[in-house]
């Protein structure tokens, strides 16, 4: 192999919007076999949108759905990840003014959930936002052990959720609300204030038109497709039916660090492993991977622990990348 062959090979791959860290990165896209693709943000838009908010009748405490959904934005503001996002939106889309309350103290687990303190509507110009509400004649709970208005809220998945709870763990009962929500294809998520659930918040996010194509391309291209995400079964299992990835290839529920296991596990099992993703979670997959591909419309962070970044949001890119790299080592051989 010439260097400037691989220059020119590279040169041709930046006009395409494709950028290649370096010319061993090639030899790499040859030899894998398996592609494993993040499913949010990377084989769907990663654009949620918030479909329902449950407050939990028992748990509830008086928090109505719009209150539920103001307290779970206000700490969201705080974090970049699609759901956040999703859940800023709405609302401020529910909220009268657009304004949604302060928060101090914000924390985030990643792969898990966020949490920070809630101040009442006095400071925000909205007294009174916070205040309980009864649900179906349920008495709303008092708040005036709230000195000054002050609310813990977390959001976030339930092993996450357990960590925020007074009780330590969630109730069978309270499993069986969330699966309930799971299982009519959500992305669903727990709101807990003051250390107990008051809801549950289902989002649902949509597939890419360019994700079954580039796919179809990648199995013509002998890479067998994986699907890895921390959402949950239900969800990922018609992402994956959706787009043509076999259900024995999708691994659902898996934390930040697991998917770096499971990238090894597929490394130690001989296959030659390329990963596909956008987020600061997935940037220790993408290092750990024979190659690394980060798509442009994702965290600097995932760029910058990728051998490839694709600029723009498509899979369709990532497929052309692999098979310019091949057919540009085709070419100075
Ligand atoms: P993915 O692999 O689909 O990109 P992540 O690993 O980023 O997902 O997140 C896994 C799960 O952790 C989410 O489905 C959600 O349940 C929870 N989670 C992560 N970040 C947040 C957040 N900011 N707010 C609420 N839940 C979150
Ligand atoms: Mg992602």
């Amino acid at each position: 192999a010439t260097p400037v062959g691989l220059l020119a090979g590279t040169g041709r791959a930046s006009q395409l919007g494709i950028l290649i860290r370096g010319p061993e990165v090639l030899e790499d896209t040859r030899t894998v076999d398996t592609i494993v693709l993040d499913k949010t943000g990377t084989v769907t838009t990663g654009d949620l949108a918030v479909t329902s908010v449950t407050p939990l009748q028992e748990q509830s405490h008086g928090y109505d759905a719009g209150r539920l959904l103001l307290l779970a934005g206000a700490v969201e503001a705080h974090s970049e990840h699609p759901i956040a996002t999703a859940i800023v939106a709405a609302a401020r889309e529910r909220s009268d003014s657009g304004h949604i309350p302060e928060v101090t103290g914000f924390t985030s687990a990643a792969g898990g959930g966020v949490h920070g303190t809630v101040t009442d509507g006095s400071q925000t110009g909205h007294r009174g936002w916070s205040d309980p509400v009864p649900i179906d004649g349920q008495s709303p709970r008092d708040l005036t052990t709230h000195e000054g208005g002050l609310l813990s809220v977390a959001v976030g998945r339930s092993d996450y959720m357990a960590t925020q709870l007074d009780s330590g763990a969630l109730t069978a009962a309270e499993k069986q609300q969330l699966t309930a929500a799971e299982e009519a294809g959500a992305t669903a998520i727990w709101v807990a204030v003051d250390g107990q659930i008051a809801g549950i918040i289902s989002l649902q996010d949509t597939v890419k038109e360019s994700s079954a194509p580039a796919i179809a391309r990648f199995k013509e291209m002998g890479l067998r497709p994986i699907l890895l995400t921390g959402d949950n079964a239900a969800v990922a299992t018609q992402v994956a039916a959706a787009v043509g990835i076999s259900e024995e290839d999708v691994f659902a529920g898996v934390r930040p660090e697991d998917k770096v296991a499971k990238v090894t596990e597929l490394q130690r099992g001989g296959r030659v492993v390329a990963m596909v993703g956008d987020g600061v979670n997935d940037a220790p997959a993408l290092a750990q991977a024979d190659l690394g591909i980060a798509m442009g419309s994702g965290t600097d962070v995932a760029r910058e622990a990728a051998d490839i970044t694709v600029m723009g949001s498509s899979l369709g890119q990532v497929a052309q990348s692999v098979q310019l790299s091949r057919k540009t080592l085709g070419i100075i051989k």
